[in-house]
């Protein structure tokens, strides 16, 4: 709770942000501030064509958006004028019409097991959480798609707080930049971002065309080049946008499932009242039909005495028989301020796993990372001015819990 606090504050008294974290801003996050707020284009906004329309629309050769392109995100350059291969009336022209505008960086954490967490300002009173996770032979980067959530899942802390807006391809895309500028990430070199997984907050495919537009940069080789099976989209069960999906793009797809009966999952995810578990399923076998060389994943969160008894592993076994390429991956419930869940007993978690790898399920278990800074799946909370009044009930809740404590 402490680090939400701060973050208000924070927000609050920007000018004071440098001094808490200890540590000055990059100079470009600054510039890029003072940018944003004329109303040029923002370079990050397109994809590898939609930049090349650009460059045809103010009357330059389209190979020039290419060069460009190679500059944002190979280089992490935000200057025209330091593209030196690009002419100089050609760097004139850009710094008139447009601009690299990535979010700005109100905070950055870093947890004792290495876990980065930024949070990036949005608009007033929004920002979101982009967080880090280095492990031996990966760099993973959780990156959010809309501010707040609209899907209301009972045991997650952005549905908590209710839903703003989605975000913009330069929002989303601009988080990849800011952490790889910030870890010295070099594409096709040096990579130290070699995950990148939409699982941060918000539902992606609620907000497709810039989230879709957002992985074509994460893949393409002008971008962060990287392979499909290294950006991953989660998605809470969206039936027909899995099937778009599909056809637009080759990325991994994770599906959070937390509960395989009907009754149970409706209660828990509000969204399977409109795609129930059947339908849901029969569009992850469409999905695995047409990418033959692809698995799912699928998340599942287990929360005490709620959906980790023997007959949910049951249950789930059964459902997974319809889809015997695919994975588990289980997650330890991150709790948080107000929430009514808890975490099942490590003993319970042992259990339902060992059921699930008896019966043949590959089933892996999520280690949680960055607790100390609240880097945990279902706990990038940021700061939502929320339209849906979610977060004022989540504050209620969370004032009653402290006066229960005294
Ligand atoms: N909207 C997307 C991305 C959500 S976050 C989706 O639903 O898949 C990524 C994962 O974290 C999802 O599986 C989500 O259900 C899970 N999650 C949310 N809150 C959690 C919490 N408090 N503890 C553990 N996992 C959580």
């Amino acid at each position: 709770m402490w680090f939400r606090v701060n973050f208000v504050f924070i927000l609050e008294r920007e000018d004071q942000t440098a001094a808490i974290r200890g540590r000055t801003l990059h100079k470009s996050h600054s510039l890029n501030s003072v940018v944003a707020s004329s109303n040029k284009v923002n370079l990050l906004d397109f994809d590898r064509q939609g930049l090349r329309d650009f460059f045809t629309q103010i009357g330059e050769k389209p190979y020039r958006a290419e060069q460009v392109m190679k500059w944002i995100y190979h280089d992490l350059e935000d200057n025209f004028e330091n593209m030196t291969d690009v002419g100089k009336a050609l760097r004139a022209k850009l710094t008139e019409a447009c601009y690299i505008g990535a979010p700005k960086t109100l905070l950055d954490k870093v947890a004792t097991d290495g876990t980065h967490k930024w949070l990036l300002g949005m608009d007033s009173g929004n920002a979101i959480e982009t967080v880090y996770i280095p492990e031996p032979t990966r760099g993973t980067l959780c990156v959010s798609s809309q501010i707040g959530c609209a899907l209301n899942c009972q045991f997650c802390s952005t549905g908590a707080q209710g839903f703003n807006r989605n975000l913009s391809t330069a929002e989303i895309i601009g988080q990849v930049w800011v952490a790889a500028k910030y870890l010295g990430n070099v594409t096709h070199q040096n990579r130290r971002i070699t995950n990148v997984v939409m699982m941060g907050m918000g539902e992606p495919l609620a907000n497709f065309d810039n989230v879709l537009k957002a992985m074509k940069l994460m893949r393409d080789d002008l971008g962060f080049g990287l392979a499909s099976k290294r950006v991953t989209l989660s998605t809470a069960g969206l039936v027909p946008l899995i099937d778009q999906l599909s056809d637009a793009i080759d990325v991994s797809l994770a599906v959070s499932l937390h509960a395989a009966n009907d009754e149970l999952r409706t209660e828990l995810m509000p969204i399977n009242k409109r795609y129930p578990i059947a339908e849901l399923l029969a569009a992850c076998q469409r999905w695995v039909a047409r990418k033959p060389r692809t698995s799912i994943t699928f998340e599942y969160t287990l929360m005490k005495g709620v959906n980790d008894q023997p007959e949910h592993a049951r249950q789930l076994i059964k459902l997974m028989r319809k889809l015997p390429t695919c994975k588990v991956n289980l997650i330890p419930f991150n709790p948080f301020p107000g929430t009514q869940f808890a975490r099942s007993d490590a003993a319970a978690i042992h259990d339902f796993q060992s059921q699930l790898l008896n019966a043949g399920v590959l089933t892996m278990l999520r280690r949680t990372r960055g607790d100390d800074i609240d880097a945990a799946c279902g706990q990038l909370a940021g700061q939502v001015a929320d339209r849906t009044r979610r977060s004022a009930e989540l504050r209620k809740r969370q004032n009653q819990g402290a006066l229960h404590a005294l």
